[in-house]
């Protein structure tokens, strides 16, 4: 039988388009915060319950809708932004396909009042799955407010598809920040589950990112001003000292409207080049203003891609605009890289005893009879690294007490400020330092995570941290891990960080460097089971607190070092599964110098 071809009933087509604007609670908080931006809001407040996956609401004070439009706000390209096809060209507000809302009510439960000025009463329209349930009158204030339940209740698959709190809650955070960050201007209000997570007032860009980020933001900022025929840059770079290792701030906004640009940031990336640690990210926070004729916002439907005229000049503008910027604020001079960093961070072995090693010794065993010594019980673990050791001649290693006294009388010594070289009977040892105390502290903590028995520090002055919203969330997930590790840690009035206490090897200059990347939420996807997600947080403290290569380490640092090395149960490769270090032979060496 031949196909019929049949026009999609409305609200299938709706469905389907639905899709393409709204993929998941964060879209749909865009879609609202922006036409409150639209309506030329003074304050907005969004409200979401469990990450938007149950309600999702947004108040403004805007121009509000009068009975009409409220109806054909929720029709398909229905908008009051453009009448013309020409009026695409000359863009000055942040919607204009008029998808959002019919979108949003083909796949929810929405309700929305609204009041005009003049206006004695709001309306109410109540919408479910695109059908009309409801139009009454109602008393609510001067503007809009939309409330959307249910999110994708008539898509089970979609909303299977949603990832946990946590990830649903940060890509809302991410949408809030990027319109708050576009319009200092206004107030924004922002409650999840109840708790206020952000209270913005109107100001200015720069006190917007230090109220949004933390107030120590304000003083890493280097203000960014060009002004050319085609476009106006504003705004602020991280000084690169202030860099991150994740690629947490960097926004663009063209004409007010946050964009990505893999294409601009290259260019900002080049204007840093020289002066970034390695693995370190630019921070930016970017507004370029330009004829919107010059640019073709068209190109997505979520409209976070943009193509630009004159990409070639803006490429060379930015560029040239940072680099001039970082140059006036001499930050060059500040960053030293050859500053030998054990100076200031000292890795403080000087105090630690040296019989103290986790190394388990056989004591019913006699040297003198055996050719190949065991250090410990755990055999297997052990001979890897000391097969090659041509132990019987050398009384040193009889024993475990007298292990300490290996390197010692070796002669160990740094290379490259970089291995640790350990020369032994038949071969030399050469062991990459970083790695070799990741593998040591990545033991450590997750020895006291695992049997939660931790030694904790205290700090004698409490140290405060200023957390944002995303840190606290991740937070209050890690905060029981964390308590394991030995840090005493409390949250003061929902946004401040009281440290009390700290592990034992965490020196007390680099506990913010470590609970800014425990809190980074890298290590808390609430889907990972509780052992995973200690083990990424040993991990990743291990990284940042291990001695780093180009670190200077005393002869006894380095016997240190290779004591706890030569305690850990696996030896052979780093938490991250790197070699940790290579054997050269005596036989080796001799048959490369014959
Ligand atoms: P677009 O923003 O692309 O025009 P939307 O579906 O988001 O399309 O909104 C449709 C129309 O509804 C808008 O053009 C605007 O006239 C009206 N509208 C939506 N939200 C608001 C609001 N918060 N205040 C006033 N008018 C609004
Ligand atoms: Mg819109």
């Amino acid at each position: 039988m031949a196909q019929r071809i049949a026009i999609l009933p409305d609200h299938v087509a709706n469905q389907i388009a639905a899709g393409e604007v709204i993929q998941r609670p964060s879209s749909v908080v865009k879609e609202l915060l922006e036409n409150a931006v639209d309506a030329k809001a003074k304050t907005i407040q969004l409200i979401v319950k469990d990450a938007g996956k149950t309600m999702i609401q947004v108040i403004d004070d805007g121009t509000g809708m009068n009975k009409l439009d409220i109806r054909l706000a929720f029709e398909r390209h229905a908008t009051s932004k453009i009448n013309l096809a020409e009026d695409l060209y000359s863009l000055k507000t942040k919607g204009f396909r008029g998808e959002a809302l019919a979108s949003i009510a083909a796949i929810s439960h929405v309700e929305t009042h609204t009041r005009t000025s003049h206006a004695e009463i709001s309306h109410c329209l109540k919408i479910e799955g695109g059908k009309i349930k409801d139009e009454t009158l109602s008393t609510k204030p001067e503007g809009t407010s939309i409330k959307v339940k249910n999110l994708f209740f008539n898509i089970p698959a979609r909303r299977n598809f949603l990832k946990s709190y946590n990830v649903e809650l940060r890509h809302i955070i991410d949408e809030f920040h990027r319109v708050a960050l576009a319009h200092p201007d206004i107030n924004f209000l922002f409650f999840n589950n109840g708790s206020e997570i952000f209270d913005l007032s109107s100001s200015n860009l720069r006190k917007r990112i230090s109220a949004i980020f933390g107030s120590k933001y304000e003083n890493h900022l280097v203000p960014i001003q060009e002004t050319t025929s085609l476009l106006t840059l504003d705004g602020f770079v991280l000084k690169p000292e202030f860099s991150k290792k994740t690629r947490g701030q960097q926004f663009f906004f063209v004409n007010n409207r946050y964009i990505k640009s893999s294409f601009l940031h290259y260019a900002i990336c080049e204007a840093f080049e020289g002066l970034l640690r390695p693995g370190h990210h630019p921070g930016y926070f970017l507004c370029l203003n330009l004829d919107p004729k010059t640019i073709d916002i068209n190109i997505h439907p979520t409209k976070t891609e943009i193509k630009f005229e004159e990409e070639q000049s803006i490429f060379a503008i930015l560029r040239s605009a940072v680099k001039h910027s970082l140059g006036i604020f001499q930050v060059m001079p500040t960053l030293d890289f050859e500053h030998n960093k054990n100076l200031d961070l000292p890795y403080n072995f000087r105090d630690k005893r040296p019989l103290n090693l986790p190394i388990e010794v056989d004591s019913s065993f006699n040297p003198f009879t055996n050719s190949s010594v065991l250090l410990s019980p755990k055999k297997d673990e052990h001979e890897s690294l000391l097969f090659g050791l041509s132990i019987e001649n050398d009384r040193n290693y009889v024993g475990g007490k007298d292990l300490m006294d290996v390197p010692q009388h070796t002669r160990v010594f740094q290379l490259f400020l970089k291995y640790i070289v350990c020369p032994l009977q038949t071969s030399i040892l050469l062991i990459d330092q970083s790695r070799a105390h990741q593998r040591i502290l990545y033991e450590r903590f997750l020895g006291s995570i695992t049997v939660k028995k931790s030694s904790s520090q205290q700090l004698l002055f409490p140290l405060e941290l200023k957390l944002n919203a995303q840190q606290i969330e991740e937070f209050k997930q890690t905060s029981e891990t964390l308590a394991a590790l030995g840090f005493k840690a409390e949250l003061k009035n929902n946004q401040t960080l009281q440290v009390l206490g700290c592990p034992e090897h965490c020196p007390e200059t680099k506990i913010e460097d470590v609970i800014e990347t425990l809190l980074s939420g890298e290590n808390t996807d609430r889907s990972l089971e509780h052992f995973s997600q200690a083990d990424k947080i040993a991990k990743s403290l291990a990284k940042t607190l291990s001695i780093k290569t180009g670190e200077f380490l005393m002869a006894e640092e380095q016997q240190v070092l290779l004591n706890d090395f030569f305690g850990c149960k696996e030896t052979n490769v780093s938490p991250f599964n790197k070699p940790i270090f290579i054997t050269l032979e005596k036989s080796e060496i001799e048959r490369k110098l014959n």
